[in-house]
């Protein structure tokens, strides 16, 4: 091992505390140290080419390397470092992104409120969402419905709105004010039920808990299309249409969690287009400027945003960082590369369908793999102990982590979510890189099934 990979270890050893690891034998094994990255590959300290199937974390949709927003936030930096959007001021980098922004969204949203992260912006959320209520004269509507092993981030209201359980146990979450309701993962949860019929009786269980918490109390359902975090989960067809007409039925707000689904992942821009419906609310970050700064926002639809400016008065809100104008120069031209150069219509129409006809081809008939779902640059690998049964390992984290340490071996980066192998690749992925890219995880998975017995 090179002395800087030694040094790097040992600082971060001393110094840091990680995201969802058990710090202590972390330092044991020492991180791996990622040096340089350049369109879907990336590099360690010991030189070793990794060829990223997460692109970072689901953000780098344009790839590592981009001198066109390397060098618009160099200009933006020597222009304008900073300036912020308090003291009634606003600022061209700004106003520029916004103007795309809302050219490439749905025509009935119109106002944005930036934030740093995805967190934030569902922070902004849960008081914009009451704000509004308050607005409209129903300030009793304040309950957030979100899902059982949803994500929506690290912070106490984020988290809250979230359903991962072992998350709440850290700092006493969730606060009063959310509830939960089943998640739409037909594989582990659908029994002997359709796809379809499973959907629907998901969906219906957010009307039951309307009626039960009251109408008038309920003020939104937050979601993502396809839970990221949670392993990828593509819920059935029958869900969000139903999920829709119960919001509308019970004037609940739809707020979609876009933080992953949004800018060209599934092959739309968005998520929901994808899967036809149509929020109130969109949360926002990470494929905004491909990850190469921080930034993230809240998009309201007309209907709330009229409400908030025209009636509203003053929004007792403001973060140092909203709009920064380099973070917003690089999401700008992060925006129009992956729309002047067909980025995303590619990933719908040739890249997205090649990746996801030659995933079925190599595992729909793997010994190890029960399910696949996905659609454009997004997929995951249900691991299964029987397939007739859709058993699953009693100790499928264990299982799919162990594939995902092959995966680092065979240089591909991979995702294990607790029974799932899920991959998520920049949206400028080539066919000979999907290639290698499934041919390499078919390594890793291949090693995982020979270490069970099961090849
Ligand atoms: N929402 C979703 C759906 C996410 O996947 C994430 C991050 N993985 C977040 C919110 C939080 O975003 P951030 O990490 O930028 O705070």
């Amino acid at each position: 091992m090179s002395t800087s990979t030694q040094r790097y270890q040992a600082i971060d050893a001393a110094h840091h505390i990680h995201a969802f690891v058990d710090q202590k034998a972390l330092n044991q094994e020492g991180p791996r140290v990622m040096v340089k990255g350049e369109g879907v590959y990336l590099w360690d300290s010991e030189g070793k080419q990794y060829l990223d199937g997460m692109s970072g974390l689901w953000c780098t949709n344009i790839g590592y390397g981009r001198r066109d927003l390397i060098s618009a936030a160099s200009q933006q930096m020597a222009q304008l470092s900073y300036y912020n959007m308090f003291f009634h001021t606003t600022h061209p980098a700004v106003n520029e992104l916004s103007e795309k922004l809302f050219d490439l969204l749905p025509g009935h949203y119109s106002h944005v409120v930036y934030t740093n992260s995805g967190s934030e912006a569902n922070e902004v959320l849960i008081r914009t969402v009451r704000r509004y209520w308050d607005v409209m004269g129903q300030p009793e509507k304040k309950i957030f419905i979100g899902r059982h092993n949803g994500y929506h981030g690290s912070t106490v209201g984020s988290a809250s709105l979230g359903g991962m359980a072992f998350m709440h146990e850290m700092g006493g979450l969730p606060i009063p004010g959310v509830e939960h309701i089943g998640e739409p993962y037909w594989y582990a949860h659908g029994g002997e039920l359709s796809p379809a019929a499973f959907g629907l009786k998901c969906a219906q269980e957010l009307e039951a808990r309307i009626l039960a918490l009251g109408a008038d109390k309920v003020a939104a359902f937050v979601a993502e299309p396809f839970q990221g975090a949670g392993g990828m989960i593509f819920p059935p067809e029958s869900y969000w249409p139903e999920i829709q007409r119960i919001c509308r039925k019970y004037d609940v707000l739809l707020c979609a969690d876009e933080v992953i689904g949004g800018f060209g992942r599934t092959g739309e821009w968005f998520a929901h287009q994808h899967f036809g419906f149509e929020p109130d609310t969109l949360s926002i970050a990470k494929g905004l400027t491909s990850g190469y700064v921080p930034m993230g926002g809240l998009v309201l639809s007309k209907r709330m945003a009229d409400a908030l400016v025209e009636r509203g008065g003053v929004f007792a809100h403001g973060l140092t960082y909203s709009g920064h104008p380099v973070a917003a120069a690089v999401a700008l031209a992060n925006l129009n590369a992956l729309d002047q150069e067909g980025i995303v219509t590619r990933t719908r129409n040739d890249t997205g369908p090649y990746l996801q006809k030659s995933l079925r081809e190599v595992f729909d008939r793997h010994p190890l793999v029960g399910e696949i779902q996905g659609t454009g640059m997004v997929a995951a690998l249900q691991f299964c102990e029987d397939k007739a049964s859709r058993t699953r390992f009693a100790n499928e984290a264990d299982i799919t982590w162990r594939c995902r340490t092959h995966g680092f071996e065979e240089g591909v980066i991979i995702r294990s979510t607790a029974g799932r192998m899920i991959m998520a690749p920049a949206l400028v992925i080539s066919h000979a890189q999907i290639d290698e890219l499934i041919d390499k995880t078919r390594r890793a998975v291949d090693r995982t099934a020979a270490e069970l017995g099961l090849l």
